[in-house]
């Protein structure tokens, strides 16, 4: 699949004077990708996802060029620059383009209103993604400083270790946010896990002093946002399963690329240990060490 090379015959200076501009294209390609992710398993054929994501990033790229529109005077040679650029770099249609089409449209309240609903598939996604990197650390930190963690003992982290489980108590599970739910909304968001954890990390940091989507001002936030999904796709392209038998928890190919341009700089994130699983792993030797002093 070919992600983020629409812009390969415009020139180097162009997309720089633009930079701006590609940011958002970026990001509202992104916001298409989180509300229909790759993979997506529909069950009615023929898939809608890559046209609705395409109808997304469209309407998304046309407000922003309204905005310009109304900000900009056209009658001033720059102004006037300036949009025919941002024409062609958010591919801004002809206007009777609009009119045959217009009632295809994925309008951008629409696509609001859906990824505000998306926040309660996001969050189960946000905590398994920091689970899978703070046990591995947990591991690391410890006797046996291996770099190791996996998605099931990554639940029962975050749920407990309650290996009886009725069938109502699973019922409820599936329903209501357990493990189940988990494990299946991490399946089905996993290719853009890192772009999720990156947008909750932002709203968790209050870096989100306005909504995440929908400001056409702040392309430093976007660019931050994209930096930060690098981060995380790095840490968690590293994480390995051992014993089983795909040891990669994540394979390239499973994890969306970022654009070539995006580097993670200026990241200062902690990953912390979880402390009581620490003392768990530790415990054997820990007692071991005691009878070797006694
Ligand atoms: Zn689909």
């Amino acid at each position: 699949m070919i992600l983020w090379n629409n812009y390969r015959p415009l020139s180097e200076d162009f997309l720089k004077q633009h930079h701006d501009l590609v940011l958002y294209d970026v990001f509202h390609q992104v916001v298409g990708l989180l509300l229909y992710p790759l993979h997506c398993g529909c069950e009615s054929t023929p898939c809608q996802c890559n046209l609705l994501r395409e109808k997304i990033n469209f309407s998304l790229n046309l407000d922003l060029y309204n905005s310009l529109e109304a900000t900009h005077v056209k009658e001033i040679h720059e102004d006037s620059k300036f949009l025919i650029g941002a024409q062609v770099l958010l591919n801004i249609p002809q206007e009777s383009f609009f009119q045959k089409n217009y009632s295809k449209a994925y309008p951008s309240w629409l696509i609001e209103k859906n990824f505000n609903e998306e926040e309660k598939n996001f969050k189960p996604v946000d905590q398994l993604t920091w689970a899978l990197l703070r046990l591995c650390k947990t591991y690391q930190l410890s006797f046996l400083r291996e770099t190791r963690t996996s998605i099931s003992e990554s639940l029962e982290v975050i749920f407990g270790n309650t290996p009886v489980k009725t069938k109502r108590h699973k019922n409820l599970q599936d329903s209501h946010g357990g493990e189940h739910f988990y494990k299946r909304q991490f399946k089905h968001y996993k290719s853009v896990c890192h772009f999720i954890a990156a947008l909750q990390f932002m709203k968790k940091a209050k870096e989100d002093r306005e909504p995440v989507l929908f400001s056409w001002d702040q392309a430093d936030r976007i660019e931050r946002f994209l930096s930060l999904s690098d981060w995380f796709k790095q840490k968690l392209l590293l994480l390995q399963t051992p014993n089983a038998k795909k040891k990669d928890v994540f394979l390239p190919e499973e994890i969306l690329p970022l654009p070539s341009w995006v580097i993670a700089h200026d990241i200062d994130i902690r990953i912390e240990p979880f402390a009581k699983k620490l003392e768990e792993i530790n415990a054997p030797y820990v007692e071991h060490l005691n009878a070797k002093c006694a």
